[in-house]
């Protein structure tokens, strides 16, 4: 159902959809995408410093029905706030937007070079004074996630990497599964480019769904949380309608065999700080 999650190495329990607000504007625009959203059902909600809209978010839960406790609330550390006490100070910052004293999950966004271990430093202590329930990391691939574990005390419990059909990175899921890291979609509708895709009309056709739902669908089958952004009242409810059908195991790998490694955002090797 809209509430089911996955477990986490250290148990806690991670819900399967969230709501990604990356360009949802701070006010009016992400205070009534988040309210809606929780209304409706999503229990996670994605956002990152960088976004600029941590207030708007933590209004928007605090005008909601749902709890705070019951909202898993994602944030991330920016590029230019790497390192150990940076961190820190980005970390309080972050909780002093949203309005909350502490975090469901707290990424690194970006790898950045050595300085990340320093970083990761920071987020193994904010996890041990328990101000944030669990810790991970962005963008990593398996060359940055095996430097980090070389000096990392704690392995990071979730990798949140772009993911869709033209990019599976299938390797890097491999590596992060053996090392039960949750890997998790962002941009898992393509910035909106798989609504182009014919494969994905004729599959939409097949199980009277919409193609939103269907490559969501996919990803948890897959076992990936997933992330759309939408500030759309009908497509944030449209989004969430994923428990109600099953892809079969030969559409999921006919959904795999699109992979060709094309990405739609920045990549991580080649990434401008
Ligand atoms: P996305 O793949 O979720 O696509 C969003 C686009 O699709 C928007 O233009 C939206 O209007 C459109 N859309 C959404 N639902 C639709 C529907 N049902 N029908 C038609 N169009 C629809 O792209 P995204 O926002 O880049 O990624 C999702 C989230 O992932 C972000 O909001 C953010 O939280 C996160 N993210 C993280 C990183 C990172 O570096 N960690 C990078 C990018 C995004």
């Amino acid at each position: 159902d809209l509430q089911g999650s996955f477990e986490l190495h250290n148990g806690v329990q991670m819900p399967y959809l969230g709501l990604g607000v990356y360009l949802s504007k701070d006010g009016e625009e992400v205070i009534n995408a988040v309210k809606e959203a929780l209304n409706q059902g999503y229990r996670h909600i994605d956002t990152a410093a960088i976004y600029e809209n941590e207030e708007g978010v933590g209004e928007g839960i605090r005008q909601s029905n749902v709890p705070r406790e019951d909202v898993f609330l994602v944030s991330k550390v920016w590029n230019t706030d790497q390192g150990y006490e940076a961190t820190l100070k980005a970390f309080e910052a972050s909780l002093n937007r949203l309005g909350t004293d502490y975090l469901d999950l707290y990424l690194i966004h970006w790898p950045k070079g050595d300085l990340s271990k320093d970083t990761w430093r920071a987020l193994e202590r904010l996890y041990r004074e328990k101000r944030v329930r669990a810790i991970g990391v962005s963008n990593f691939l398996k060359h940055h996630l095996e430097d980090l574990l070389d000096t990392a005390e704690i392995v990071p419990m979730v990798n949140q990497m772009e993911f869709h059909p033209y990019l599976v990175q299938q390797e890097l899921m491999d590596f992060c599964s053996s090392h039960q890291i949750q890997y998790e979609a962002w941009s898992p509708l393509m910035q909106g480019n798989i609504f182009d895709l014919d494969i994905m009309k004729d599959m939409a056709a097949k199980y009277n769904k919409t193609i939103a739902q269907i490559v969501l669908r996919w990803d948890l089958q897959k076992g990936v949380v997933t992330i759309p952004k939408s500030s759309k009242k009908e497509r944030i409810k449209a989004n969430s309608e994923l428990f109600d059908f099953t892809l079969s195991d030969e559409d999921v790998k006919l959904l795999d065999s699109l992979d060709k490694g094309k990405r739609f955002g920045p990549d991580p090797d080649n990434f401008d700080f």
